[in-house]
């Protein structure tokens, strides 16, 4: 059962997004605000990936937050459980726990406009809310490739993001299909203890060095002492990943240095030019996410590593037929295939006004959101992480942390002004939308690969597209001019802020 049967403000996730904006809003003094999370622990993406290797890409003084920073990482690029303990301790410093409900499955949520509220129906019950803030990431549905005869095969199989523990790899013949951000990390660990790995590779990815290294104990007690010292650090750190964007959305003639730096990398850690070969991408670095490792090109020159460019024809229930007419027989076989991005499930129980979901309002094209939070006709609705706020150049987190600021805001003005709706009009969502994806058509993630950053239509929901600090800016304050506001009673109207141009409903 629910704690509660009504709340100000339910939060679905109990991620990065959701942790944070619970975490925020507690330091803003709202105590009236519920986190509803299908899993039994917080962490989001970072409890439930539990694949060996995984890790972060972004280092951890950056992948943090703001406002909760931890002296005590052990490395510069943190692992998994490390990410996943940060955030626990974070749910404990804030005392979170009594504010999440753990195991809880949102199977809907309804807008209804009579009562000016959210109905959630949830496996622990209903919950009526007059906000919600939808933190569930994008990246939850795993893709499973479409291969014919995919269920006949009959050794073990699972997604890299539902790893099976149960299943032991040691000294087995194993497939793994895919070589992006998840694969990279997996393939160094399993290459150590399998006895033949085969790595299905459609598209080779662009692999940076990566600079991961132990934080000294004298380093973890200046930050302790001088929380300036961290500051500081994670100022550098932030300033050395968003140096990228120049690269990527300004000139990506410049990305020729990174690509240069990757090939460096590849040819000092791979001799034999067959596999070179084989292992040269065909596409502009940074049209796809840029990975980061040390280990993955020496864990493919092994021996017991081949790396199998073939097209996939089928699965058998022995393993895995190629174009060449050749089969690989496996014992297990691991998908690193990525995200169902376009269906994600939070798309599919939000509804707006007239039950119209996100899934419906967004088949066509792919998704929008005005600043990448908020939508219409859906209103009294955010959304973190959402469309346009993705990156392929830096931390997540900042982002998250410039939408929660633009939410506390936004609420903060609800209640100084007494307006019970804020809802974003539909043209000034196109006009952002237009915007946004006209300066994305200048960037790298434009330049002509395929990846999940794009939806079917050509549009790139996913990404921003330019510095991070922009974003920031733009997010600073809540501007309600966008929106349609409405009060909370006739009486309140007058307390509507700067009427002139507002559409304010009463
Ligand atoms: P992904 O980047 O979408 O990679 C999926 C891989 O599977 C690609 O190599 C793709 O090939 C391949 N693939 C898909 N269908 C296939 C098929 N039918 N036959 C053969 N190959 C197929 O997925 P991911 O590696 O899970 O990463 C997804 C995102 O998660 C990342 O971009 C990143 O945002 C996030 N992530 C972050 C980290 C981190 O360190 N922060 C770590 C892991 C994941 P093609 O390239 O040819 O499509």
């Amino acid at each position: 059962m629910l704690p509660f049967a009504k709340v100000r403000i339910a939060i679905v996730g109990a991620g990065f997004s959701g942790l944070g904006m619970a975490i925020r809003l507690k330091q803003a003094g709202t105590e009236d605000f519920l986190v509803l999370d299908r899993e039994p622990e917080v962490g989001g993406t970072w409890w439930v990936n539990t694949y060996p290797g995984c890790q972060c890409d972004i280092p951890s003084h950056l992948y943090s937050f703001s406002f909760a920073p931890n002296p005590n990482w052990s490395r510069t690029y943190s692992q998994q459980p490390e990410i996943q303990n940060y955030l626990r301790e974070c749910s404990r410093r804030y005392q979170l726990e009594p504010k999440i409900a753990f195991g809880c499955e949102v199977t809907a949520a309804a807008w209804n406009d009579e009562s000016g509220l959210w109905r959630l129906e949830t496996s622990q019950g209903s919950l009526r809310a007059d906000i919600l803030i939808a933190g569930a990431g994008a990246l939850a549905l795993p893709a499973l490739p479409a291969i014919e005869g995919r269920r006949e095969f009959a050794g073990s199989s699972f997604h890299s993001a539902r790893w099976n523990h149960d299943v032991d790899l040691t000294g087995k013949r194993v497939g793994v299909i895919g070589t992006g951000a998840s694969a990279i990390q997996l393939v160094p660990k399993l290459q150590r203890k399998v006895a033949a790995l085969y790595l299905f590779q459609r598209t080779a990815p662009w692999v940076l060095p990566r600079t991961d290294r132990s934080i000294t104990e004298p380093e973890r007690r200046l930050y302790r002492s001088v929380p300036l010292a961290q500051k500081l650090v994670r100022a550098a750190v932030y300033a050395n990943f968003e140096s990228r964007a120049v690269a990527m959305t300004v000139d990506t003639r410049l990305l020729r240095g990174y690509q240069a730096l990757a090939r460096w990398h590849m040819h000092r850690q791979v001799r034999d030019p067959r596999l070179r070969t084989k292992l040269q991408p065909s596409y502009l670095i940074g049209c796809k996410r840029i990975l980061v490792s040390n280990d993955y090109y020496p864990a493919l020159a092994r021996p017991n590593v081949d790396v199998v460019t073939e097209r996939i024809e089928k699965m058998t229930p022995r393993g895995i037929i190629t174009s060449d007419g050749r089969e690989r027989g496996l014992d297990a076989l691991v998908f690193a295939t990525g995200f169902e991005v376009d269906s994600w499930p939070t798309l599919h129980f939000i509804q707006g006004r007239d039950g119209v979901t996100l899934a419906d309002r967004w088949r066509e094209r792919g998704a929008q959101a005005f600043l990448g939070t908020a939508v219409s006709r859906f209103p009294n609705f955010f959304i973190l992480l959402g469309p346009g706020t993705g990156l392929g150049h830096n931390s997540v987190v900042y982002m998250i942390e410039s939408q929660i600021g633009y939410v506390l805001d936004c609420l903060g003005m609800m209640d100084a002004r007494r307006i019970s709706t804020v809802e974003v009009r539909p043209e000034a969502e196109a006009a952002y939308d237009a915007e946004l994806q006209s300066r994305l058509g200048n960037t790298v993630w434009a330049s002509g690969c395929a990846s999940w950053y794009l939806h079917a239509s050509g549009r790139n929901p996913a990404l921003w597209p330019t510095f991070t600090f922009r974003y920031r800016r733009q997010m600073r304050r809540f501007d309600p001019r966008p929106y349609k506001l409405r009060a909370s009673s006739p009486r309140d109207a007058s307390l509507v802020p700067d009427r002139g141009g507002l559409d304010v409903v009463v």
